[in-house]
């Protein structure tokens, strides 16, 4: 790729937690049940993101890699039902061009799996290898084309924690899914996925400080369904809110809005899961940054006041 994409490259990928975000949403769209995610130095040295999902099939693995060339967006009318979680066929792409990439993956339909090797954007190689039904994302040496960038990263303890946070986010919005995050081969985070912890509130309990009460609120404002979990914490003075719509982590401020609209009474750790038609939001304000903006957002502020403030009543009883 040219200069200008790579810097394009770098703008969207920031660090580890967001790449691993970008392939946490690959799994998900790709029916996985079970995703392993493992990192070296916080990811800076290596990523790993392994699923049992449908995986990619041998002649597509190119194409994966090019930026804008997603698989499921067939024309631009599609751009505003964006129904699963991509960002116009941006991730991979992206990822590429700033790494080292290997990606193994077999598909369903396929009785052989492939392996496709990437530097800085460039294919490599590509051939048919035998691998496991699923796909293995690998990347390694983020940035390491970018020095400029890679200064910007933190030390291997701080990206650890902000990919744990992703991760943490990812699996109490999909309590149904296995999750496990190694780093230095070891298990410092996973969920069960299919035994008894199925519900939010089992995973919320494993990674929110036990000292509170979690408060559980839902309003269903037909279309606008909203479900919140609420930890007030005494000591806490802040909002520390955590914002899902349709499936994948975002920035909002529209809920965010109507949670600080209550002020100090309102303060604590928030987990607000949004659902709303694909057609009423526009996931590509800024790729990085992963906004939306509602089109309804009146309605969304309108509903998620009222959860807050039933919330807010029933805390008090
Ligand atoms: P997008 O997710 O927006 O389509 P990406 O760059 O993230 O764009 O991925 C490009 C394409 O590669 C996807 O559309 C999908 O077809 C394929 N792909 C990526 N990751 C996976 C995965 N884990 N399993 C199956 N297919 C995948
Ligand atoms: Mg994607």
């Amino acid at each position: 790729p040219d200069v200008s994409a790579r810097i394009a490259a770098g703008e969207v990928i920031e660090s580890p937690a967001s790449i691993v975000k970008e392939l946490i949403e690959n799994s998900l769209d790709a029916g996985a049940t079970t995703i392993k995610i493992a990192l070296n130095q916080g990811g800076k040295s290596k990523i790993v993101v392994e699923d049992d999902g449908v995986g990619i099939l041998f002649n597509d693995l190119p194409l994966a890699v090019e930026r804008f060339a997603t698989s499921k967006i067939s024309d631009v009318d599609d751009l505003g039902h964006i129904g699963t979680f991509g960002f116009r066929g941006e991730a991979l792409g992206s990822i590429a061009a700033v790494s080292r990439l290997e990606i193994r993956s077999m598909a369903r339909e396929e009785a052989e799996g492939g392996l496709l090797i990437c530097t800085g954007g460039k294919v490599e190689l590509h051939r048919r290898i035998n691998t496991f039904p699923g796909t293995r994302v690998q990347v390694e040496d983020l940035f390491f084309n970018f020095p400029a960038r890679r200064k910007f990263l933190k030390s291997s303890q701080g990206e650890t924690r902000r990919v744990s946070s992703v991760v943490r986010d990812y699996a109490v919005a999909f309590p149904d899914k296995v999750f496990t995050l190694m780093s230095e081969d070891r298990v410092i985070f996973s969920t069960e996925g299919n035994t008894e912890e199925r519900t939010f509130l089992d995973i919320l309990d494993k990674i929110w400080p036990s000292h509170c009460p979690i408060q559980q609120g839902k309003v269903d404002f037909v279309p606008v369904k909203i479900t919140a979990f609420w930890q007030p914490l005494r000591e806490g003075t802040r909002v520390n809110l955590t914002v899902f719509v349709n499936g994948r982590r975002v920035q909002d401020s529209v809920v965010r809005a109507a949670i600080s609209s209550f002020g100090q009474a309102a303060s604590g750790l928030w987990f607000v899961i949004v659902e709303v038609p694909p057609e009423d939001l526009d996931v590509n304000i800024h790729p990085a940054k992963a906004e939306v903006r509602f089109k309804n957002s009146g309605e969304i502020y309108k509903a998620a006041s009222k959860l807050v403030e039933d919330m807010l009543m029933g805390s008090k009883q």
